[in-house]
């Protein structure tokens, strides 16, 4: 019914979660809005096929190496391993971490079978010289405490000492949406995890 043009974009926008047939439509006429702009917004989706995972800790890069392991002043020791890219800004959000982190970019889900294998995981094991802490970080759902789990196993046998988050955060909350302060208590209170066992 659209130009070729119109309907292309709207099919490209229904690809993202929540957009049915309708809302693309709006979308692209508030695109088309935009007049010229539009080529601007167009270059700016485009440069994201640039992005890629820094070869380190996994977290997106448009360098060699991301923000944070090119920073001098972050401190080596220590290593925060999250889930999702969104739970590294986060955690910058409190200003309370001033380490290194490791973006699995997935949790382990034997419902979704996402296995470990498809997690950015071995890497975390190649960047452990010289690394006091590990701060496990994985959500507080089923499937995050159980990568945690299988991570604390792994690291059982390194020189190093594994910690997380306190349960300040509800289970079933993603790093994502809990508030600043709730997130800096969860990470002051951090512990070690054999004291569990
Ligand atoms: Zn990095």
């Amino acid at each position: 019914m659209f130009p070729d043009a119109f309907e292309k974009v709207a099919a490209a926008l229904q690809r993202l979660p929540g957009v049915g047939a309708k809302t693309a439509q709006r979308y692209v006429f508030s695109l088309m809005q935009m007049g010229d702009e539009v080529k601007d917004v167009a270059e700016s989706i485009a440069a994201l096929a640039k992005l890629h995972r820094c070869p380190h800790c996994g977290f997106l890069t448009d360098e060699e190496l991301c923000s944070f392991c090119k920073d001098k002043d972050r401190d080596p020791t220590r290593i925060m391993v999250v889930a999702y890219d969104q739970d590294v800004a986060a955690i910058e959000k409190t200003n309370g971490y001033k380490g290194l982190y490791h973006v699995l970019n997935g949790v382990i889900s034997s419902a979704k079978g996402i296995y470990p294998e498809e997690l950015n995981m071995d890497t975390l094991f190649d960047r452990l010289d010289g690394v006091h802490e590990v701060i496990i970080a994985t959500p507080f759902t089923m499937d995050g405490e159980m990568t945690a789990l299988y991570l604390d196993r792994l690291l059982k046998d390194k020189e190093v000492e594994v910690t997380r988050l306190a349960h300040g955060l509800p289970m079933g909350a993603s790093l994502d949406y809990a508030d600043e302060f709730t997130l800096l208590q969860a990470l002051d209170h951090r512990r070690s995890l054999e004291e569990e066992k």
